[in-house]
């Protein structure tokens, strides 16, 4: 049941997300090296941890990326600041939530998959999971600051947050020959959350900074991948 706190803590950081742009001035503060940080710690996730576990699932990764892809063009939940959502007023409302809710059943799903093949897998995975949800809630929050009460943002990053483990608890429901599948999927979302949305949103601006906030990612994920 390790795989249930996991996903838990990794779930909670929506909602942690969330309270910083809401109680903190952090969303003022320039957020690119959290973005940055995270897309490193995602896409070597994917690559260098998740995907030489699931080697005949390949097919599973590209579903996942263009899934994403899709959904997310039509909900616009990608992880940026209010200054970089031209759209946001247009697309304010419960449809980004969704959105953001099921990329949580993903990666709860991922955690445990992850956590069921190697605990150290699982570990990695919902450490991924946690470092993208950061931003991800706090951009949600801003997003919806435009039309709802701070108390009514919490609650829907709540229950989206609530999805991360019960996407974890439906892994008890999935055939463990598809265990791989699950993994390269997630394994896609990973990839394109890093490479389309918290990269370019990193680079907005050229920083030398930025560029050591991605590698300091990836090479966390490179060392914790030495054990699994
Ligand atoms: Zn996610």
């Amino acid at each position: 049941m390790i795989f249930l706190i996991l996903a838990l803590i990794a779930g909670a950081a929506t909602i942690l997300g969330g309270a910083l742009a809401l109680y903190t001035g952090l969303k003022n503060v320039d957020l690119r090296y959290l973005a940055g940080f995270s897309a490193g710690v995602l896409i070597s996730t994917a690559l260098l941890v998740m995907l030489p576990e699931v080697k005949g699932s390949l097919w599973a990764a590209g579903l996942g990326f263009f899934f994403l892809y899709f959904f997310e063009k039509l909900t616009i939940i990608h992880a940026c600041q209010e200054r970089e959502c031209p759209y946001k007023f247009h697309h304010v409302g419960w449809l980004p939530v969704s959105g953001l809710t099921l990329d949580n059943v993903v990666d709860g799903a991922g955690i445990a998959v992850g956590s069921i093949l190697s605990p150290i897998l699982g570990v990695t995975v919902a450490l991924a999971v946690a470092t993208h949800e950061l931003p991800q809630g706090l951009s949600m929050a801003v997003i919806m600051k435009a039309k709802y009460r701070g108390s009514k943002i919490l609650i829907a990053l709540f229950l989206a947050a609530m999805f991360t483990p019960l996407g974890a608890l439906l892994s008890f429901l999935i055939p463990e020959a598809v265990f791989e599948h699950i993994l390269a999927f997630a394994a896609g979302t990973f990839i394109y959350i890093g490479a389309s949305d918290l990269l370019p949103e990193a680079h907005e601006k050229f920083n030398l900074k930025v560029i050591l906030s991605v590698l300091l990612g990836g090479l966390l994920i490179t060392a914790l991948g030495i054990w699994t």
